[in-house]
């Protein structure tokens, strides 16, 4: 077989396409391969489709295609350009490449597949490519996906911050929660982030919303109320963060506390602090002791604490009534422990109690999309690789967006 021939098949090249050349550098373990058309071939228009003559070349490209064996692989061509009335002077797309790729479709969809195996620098070492081009593939996998992404409104919602890095950037991200994926990634927290979102749809659109898991964050209870129909019942807040409200709490009377006593020499709280805020069947074994000493103690902390711990129990009910009921008792006990962080954690639950009890209709939490957090979690850090906040986004999109992300002919 000549290996025009095979390159022919192993690059798939079709009529009116063919490989006209083929150099192997064994020294430097490189293969060139040329393409050309078959003079008289008629091309379409990028742009409108129309088909014409083809007017005249591009100088040579060159596209990376996979390696043949030990060999790294370059496709050469110069590519036919049409002069449409329309449109005037355009290089057709080649049938191999995505415009603008200095990649073969083949060699993109391996660089994606390795992609979500490792980060980027990864990716550089075991594909020989650069950084830039790395980048490259992944923001055009991600622009691809969601340019195919079907315009969908999900029944249940999970919104979620993420703080980027040390300081105060946040971004917030909107998951489906039955298909564990993030929808949309926009920079901050504030009411117009979450707005956004919203305003992709139509408020008939939205109204299929069924339920949206949030934290008690004003901005994103106001988007939420000025765009979905009948939000009030829809909106859950956060279990794990109403409970973390009551936690911090616990932890404010500790440290009170323990500056009190420490003044007295009374050391017993002190290296204490995950004690409390774990729950209690997480306490490690060897400190258990220690723990049974500090929790049956006549301390502020240790009422504390049963407050916090009693609080679990609400989440347990079937019944919302029943749950209603629980709450209103522990209310009033937290109300009455003349504990200030525990009376004001309680009234701010108080406070959002409506959009509380809604969980024992949805029964959804944030934690649902339990495996975006840690998929996030990763991407994060890696985010040392990320040279700013786009493509922090990209990678999350690309990671958790679910996107149908590799190149095929004849697809945008
Ligand atoms: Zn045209």
């Amino acid at each position: 077989m000549e290996d025009t021939e095979l390159y022919t098949m192993l690059l798939g090249i079709r009529p009116p396409w063919r490989v006209t050349k083929v150099r192997v550098d064994m020294t430097a373990e490189r293969v060139d391969v040329w393409v050309e058309e078959t003079p008289g071939m008629k091309v379409t228009c990028a742009v409108c489709e129309n088909i014409t003559p083809v007017y005249d070349h591009t100088e040579e490209q060159v596209w990376r295609h996979l390696d043949t064996c030990q060999c790294r692989t370059f496709l050469h061509a110069r590519l036919p350009r049409t002069n449409c009335p329309a449109d005037g002077v355009k290089q057709i797309v080649a049938p191999w490449g995505e415009p603008r790729s200095q990649f073969t479709r083949l060699f993109e969809g391996r660089v994606i597949d390795t992609l979500r195996e490792c980060d980027v620098t990864g990716v550089t070492r075991l594909m020989e490519t650069s950084w830039d081009e790395t980048w490259g593939v992944m923001t055009r996998a991600v622009m691809r996906g969601l340019a195919r992404k079907e315009k969908r409104v999900c029944a249940r919602i999970g919104i979620d911050e993420k703080s980027l890095g040390k300081g105060h950037d946040y971004e917030s991200i909107v998951c489906d929660l039955d298909r564990g994926t993030v929808e949309y990634v926009v920079d901050d927290r504030k009411q117009e982030s979450l707005e956004s979102y919203y305003q992709q749809f139509t408020r008939e659109e939205l109204a299929a919303i069924e339920a949206i898991a949030m934290d008690m964050w004003d901005p994103y209870i106001a988007a939420t109320k000025a765009y979905v129909p009948d939000a009030d019942n829809k909106i859950v807040f956060d279990r794990y963060h109403a409970t973390t409200q009551v936690t911090k709490a616990v932890d404010k009377v500790r440290r009170r506390e323990h500056k009190v006593l420490a003044k007295q020499g009374d050391l017993r709280l002190l290296g204490t602090k995950y004690l409390w805020l774990r729950n209690e069947e997480n306490v490690p074994e060897w400190r258990r002791e220690e723990f049974d000493g500090v929790k049956n103690a006549e301390l502020k902390t240790s009422r504390a604490w049963a407050i916090k711990e009693s609080l679990r129990v609400f989440w347990n009910y079937v019944y919302a009534k029943c749950a209603e009921n629980y709450f209103k008792a522990w209310y009033f006990w937290a109300t009455h422990s003349r504990l200030e962080p525990m009376i004001e954690a309680a009234k701010t639950l108080k406070r959002h109690i409506a959009n509380i009890m809604t969980y024992f209709k949805h029964r959804i939490t944030n934690a649902t999309s339990e495996g975006i957090n840690s998929k996030i979690q990763t991407i994060k850090l890696m985010a040392c690789g990320y040279r700013n906040r786009e493509h922090y986004k990209t990678a999350i999109y690309f990671h958790c967006g679910g996107l149908d992300l590799y190149p095929r002919a004849g697809a945008t």
